[in-house]
This record gives C-alpha cells, structure tokens and sequence, in this order.
C-alpha cells in the first residue's frame, strides 16, 4: 500500500492537531542554549526571530527532534557523543501533466537508487537524487548537476524527452540520516533512533514521513521516563488530524454553505482536498468577505481566501511562509510564484497589519531569493549553488516590527 501527502498541509495540520490538546506552538523561535540545573537540563533560551526578543523557556524534558540539525543541537547540550545525522540532499523536478503521455507512475531502478515519476494533481513530480550535502542545512540548494541527472535518467525511458524548459519547479531538501558510516547516503538506513542524550533531553532523529506516528509514540514515551511521575503511554496511534475529523461529511457541508454556492464545484474540491473538514473555516472567510472566494492574481487554482487563512490561522508570518510552506504555489506555477507574490504580500498585510513598506520588503526579499535559488540551479555543484544562496540570506537586513497576534494565529 503506498500514499500520498502534501507536505505543507501535513506540517501546519500537525502543529493544529497538537494545539487542540493543548501544545502551544511558535514558529521562527530559535534555541540558542539550554537551561541547566547541576547536569540536568530544565528548558532551553530562545530567540524569537518575529520579535527579535529572547526568553528562557523552563521545561521537565526537552525533546530534540530537529532533523538535520540533531547533532548541532546535540552539542549545543555539550553531548559529548553526539547522535550524528547525516544530511543526505533529495532533488524532486515539477513538470505539467500533459508534457507526459502516461496513464501511472513509474519507478526505475538506477546504479544510485530508484528514479520515479508521480501523479501530483495536474503536474508530475521526478525524483530522486540522494547526495551527501556538506553545507549549512538551512539553505539545501539543487544544482544544474542535479536537474541533468535527472533529466538524463528519465529522458532514457521517454519517447519524448523533457528539457530544462518543461520544469515549473524544483524542489531540494535534505533527508536525516542517523549514521556514522561512510556509506553512500542511498545505502543508509532510513529508520529512526530515540535516545536519552542527557538527563532531561531526548532526541529523535532519522526516519520517515511514513513512520512519523511510530517516532512520535517512542519519543514522547521516552520523555515520559524522564519525569518523576507516572504518565499514560502515547495515545498517537488513535489521535486523527484536525481536518480528518468529520471528513465524510465535508462535501455537502461545503455545498450548503452560504459561500458554497459561488464556487465552483473544482474550488470546492481543491479545499476539501487541502483543507477536509476544516474547509468550511476558509468559506467562513469568504461569506464575510465575498472578494476572499476570487482566484488568487498569479495562481489562479487557490483562493485569495487560503492565503488570508495561511496568516490568519495557520501561522504564516511571511510571503514565502505562505507560497512554500502553506501552499505549493512556489514549485507549481512557471514563475515560481513572482507575480502572486505581490497579491499574497497585500492579503497577509491585511491580517497582520503591515505596512506599506513591510509589503513591499517583503515582496522584494521573496523575489530575490527567488532570483538566487534560479542562479544556483544554473551552479554546477553544491559549494558554487550554496555560496549563492547564503549571499542571498546575508544581503537580507534584519527587518522585523512587531506582529499582531489575534486570537486566531497559531501562536496565542
Ligand atoms: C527529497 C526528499 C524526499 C523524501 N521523501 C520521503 C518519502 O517519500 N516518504 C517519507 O516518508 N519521507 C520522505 N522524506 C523524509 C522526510 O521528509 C523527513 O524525514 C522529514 O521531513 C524529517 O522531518 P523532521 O521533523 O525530523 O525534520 P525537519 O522537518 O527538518 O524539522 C526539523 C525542525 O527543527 C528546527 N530547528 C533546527 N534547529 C533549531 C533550533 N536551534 N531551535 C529551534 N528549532 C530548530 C528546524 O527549523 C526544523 O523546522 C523525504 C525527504 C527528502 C529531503
């Protein structure tokens, strides 16, 4: 049995699903070092990069399940053994649909590892690579090496090749590996380990999307060990996502909303596919706000309402949050999302009270890291790509002002 997600949609369902039992949840916070009390760590000090403030935040157990950051984070405990995680870099190609006259996937094998082509609504998705990636794991960056490769592996089985000029977008990404071998990253295993690294820190590292649940149940059993009081075991296993809840009925909900009925029945879907039962939440928008149910100015298969939803309740706090992180529209349209950029930047303003000025930074900051991730895929390799994209990310002045947060973004 094999399935599909959407990975922005997973993130953020996630982070609302832990939030309605409770967990409050922050993005854009950074740990900075741990809190001790003798050997024992009790909480972290973070940097809230929205504020620019910084607090100590106390805490029985910490977990560390920060993927390829583990072992930096791991160390920054003074862990003298740290788990050490290996980045391995994933590079997936964006083409249209119609470019390829295929009825179903296809997964070939390679001297390296499997090359596939996925349905992905009306796109196909290529991948994969799996390279060691020995750089800053905030900024993985595809290559021109790494499109050929892929270019020329499935170029062998098409009776009509792909070029550079059929990919709408291109992702790159990094897989935690948990390994000290000098293996090719291919080879390497991908479950995951749970571990007590210190009294009061347990990391979790390595592992799937698929076996996300299983890593849950182990890593929050292990904190549980480390109180000095007695806790159920994990209950993830019977836990659905928020969205999931009520799923059945989504569609005629939907239907008989008052916005319902000036969408058309492809809008409707395209939200019960994104949002399920919480959809009614983004038509709750429109029926107070009639412009919110256009297509958004620069991709028209979204709403302008999900994005004014993405700041509103979903936590989006920049232009990029929202076309990367909330929606696809950054590896979907041929522009990468330029010109929706601008629409996207005036909805959020909106939500969180910018400025003008705020919009237009940040406008230009997404369109210029957008120019630098295209200049790095023309790199011929990793060191060329990377040195490109953290120019980029330094050129970017600190801008912050402080955020409004209403009762309904996702940090209260
Ligand atoms: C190309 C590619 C293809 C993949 N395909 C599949 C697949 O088909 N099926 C599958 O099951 N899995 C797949 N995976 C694997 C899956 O994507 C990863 O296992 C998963 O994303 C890792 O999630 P994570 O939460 O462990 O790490 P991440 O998603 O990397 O999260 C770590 C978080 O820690 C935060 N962090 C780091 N340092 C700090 C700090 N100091 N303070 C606060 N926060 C910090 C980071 O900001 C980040 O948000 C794929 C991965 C890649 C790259």
């Amino acid at each position: 049995y094999d399935g599909q997600m959407d990975d922005a949609r997973f993130g953020v369902v996630l982070a609302r699903t832990a939030m309605s039992y409770g967990a409050l949840c922050a993005s854009g916070v950074e740990v900075t070092s741990f809190l001790r009390a003798g050997e024992r760590i009790r909480g972290a000090h973070i940097r809230d990069h929205e504020s620019t403030t910084e607090f100590d935040l106390r805490a029985r157990v910490v977990v560390n399940a920060t993927g390829v950051w583990t072992t930096a984070i791991e160390r920054l405990a003074g862990v003298e053994n740290p788990l050490l995680v290996r980045p391995s870099k994933g590079v997936h190609l964006v083409v249209p649909r119609q470019r390829l006259d295929l009825s179903y996937a296809l997964i070939l094998p390679t001297e390296k590892s499997v090359l596939f082509v996925l349905p992905w609504e009306q796109w196909w998705i290529i991948g994969t690579t799996d390279t060691d990636w020995s750089f800053s794991p905030d900024q993985p960056a595809a290559t021109r090496a790494d499109i050929d490769y892929l270019l020329d592996h499935v170029n062998q089985v098409l009776v009509s090749p792909l070029t550079s000029a059929d990919i709408v977008g291109v992702y790159a990404g990094l897989r935690p590996l948990v390994s000290a071998s000098g293996k090719d990253t291919a080879k390497l295993s991908r479950s995951h380990q749970v571990r007590c690294s210190a009294p009061g820190l347990v990391s979790v590292a390595g592992g799937k999307y698929t076996t996300y649940r299983i890593m849950a149940r182990d890593a929050v059993d292990a904190a549980a060990r480390e109180l000095d009081f007695a806790v159920d075991s994990s209950r993830t296993a019977d836990i659905p996502l928020v969205g999931a809840v009520g799923f059945a009925s989504v569609a005629s909900r939907l239907t008989a909303h008052p916005a319902g009925a000036v969408l058309a029945p492809e809008q409707i879907e395209h939200l019960i596919k994104r949002y399920g039962s919480l959809a009614n939440e983004v038509l709750d928008l429109v029926a107070r706000e009639p412009d919110l149910g256009k297509p958004l100015s620069g991709a028209e298969s979204y709403l302008a309402a999900e994005i004014h939803y993405a700041a509103s309740h979903e936590g989006a706090r920049h232009v990029d949050d929202a076309l990367s992180r909330r929606t696809h529209i950054a590896f979907e349209m041929p522009d990468r999302g330029r010109e929706a950029a601008r629409a996207v930047a005036n909805l959020m303003g909106k939500v969180l009270s910018w400025s003008d000025e705020k919009i237009e930074h940040e406008v230009t900051h997404y369109w210029a890291s957008l120019e630098a991730a295209l200049a790095a895929e023309s790199m011929p390799d990793d060191a060329s790509a990377h040195s490109l994209l953290a120019r980029e990310q330094t050129a970017e002045t600190e801008f912050t002002q402080p955020t409004r947060h209403g009762d309904e973004c996702l940090v209260p």
